[in-house]
């Protein structure tokens, strides 16, 4: 059974506040490496729970911002995962294909606009607003296209009921409340560990009768979104319209700024994330 651990930050417990690398004092520094911990302990979770569930081969992606946040080394030595600069690899979820059993999102945010919701930001605009996704029903509606079903996630009360509402029978585990943008009341940091490890547990033990989140094509996708994530929330690019949500997705992608998907060669040095 091969899994794939979708991973983001900010829907992790204990979690509030949008990460700021450029802020360089001893208590920023402090307070990131500490929700790194955090996000390190809740994927740890998961992923020991996949191969106590009898996973044979465990994928994670560590997607958000620097695409540095996991401290791998205190993973299960049992997993691979992917790290770097986040789209500038051949995906946005690199490695996924039909060969994975099932997929896992831990750590999700709300979309866009939500209200009462901690740091919402991407709201993806489906066939020019018939529905919208967040990054978490976009990864399962991209898995749902590889034919895999994503089978369990976790985050805030306000990402669980999106989620919840596109795919009924996947298994959600809540691990903070969002009061407000700037305020959640969170499960302490080992039970939600715990929680999440259970979850998925029972997911896996059900995985067959979790169907795969399908979006029928053709799909006409756009991005709302804004420079400091906080409404008003604008169209970012073209619509680009596609046979698939992977392909239409990934088109609208390619000609954003921020992605270099596909690089053969160097474009610009190296830098530390
Ligand atoms: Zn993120």
């Amino acid at each position: 059974m091969k899994i794939y651990v979708q991973t983001d930050i900010e829907g992790v417990a204990g979690f509030c506040f949008r990460e700021n690398r450029a802020n360089q004092s001893y208590e920023n520094v402090r307070h990131r490496y500490r929700m790194y911990r955090l996000l390190t302990n809740e994927v740890n979770a998961a992923v020991k729970a996949a191969f106590d569930s009898g996973a044979t081969e465990v994928v994670v992606n560590d997607n958000h911002g620097s695409g540095y946040n996991i401290a791998f080394e205190e993973l299960d030595p049992r997993c691979r995962i992917i790290h770097g600069r986040n789209c500038s690899g051949p995906h946005w979820l690199p490695l996924l294909d039909s060969s994975f059993d099932a997929m896992i999102l831990i750590g999700m945010h709300a979309m866009g606009g939500t209200p009462k919701a901690i740091i919402p930001h991407s709201k993806w605009e489906v066939n020019n607003g018939e529905f919208y996704l967040s990054e978490g029903s976009m990864a399962a509606a991209i898995a749902g296209d590889f034919g895999v079903p994503t089978v369990m996630m976790s985050g805030d009360d306000k990402i669980a009921a999106e989620i919840g509402e596109k795919i009924p029978d996947i298994e959600k585990v809540i691990v903070k409340q969002a009061l407000s943008p700037y305020q959640a009341c969170s499960m302490i940091p080992a039970r939600a560990c715990a929680e999440i490890a259970e979850g998925v547990k029972r997911a896996l033990a059900r995985r067959d009768r979790i169907a795969p989140y399908k979006i029928k094509g053709p799909v006409t996708l756009n991005l709302l979104d804004s420079s400091s994530h906080a409404p008003p929330l604008t169209l970012q690019g073209e619509a680009v319209t596609a046979d698939t949500i992977n392909d239409a997705f990934m088109n609208y992608e390619r000609a954003m700024q921020w992605t270099s998907f596909d690089l053969e060669d160097m474009i610009e040095g190296y830098s530390f994330p």
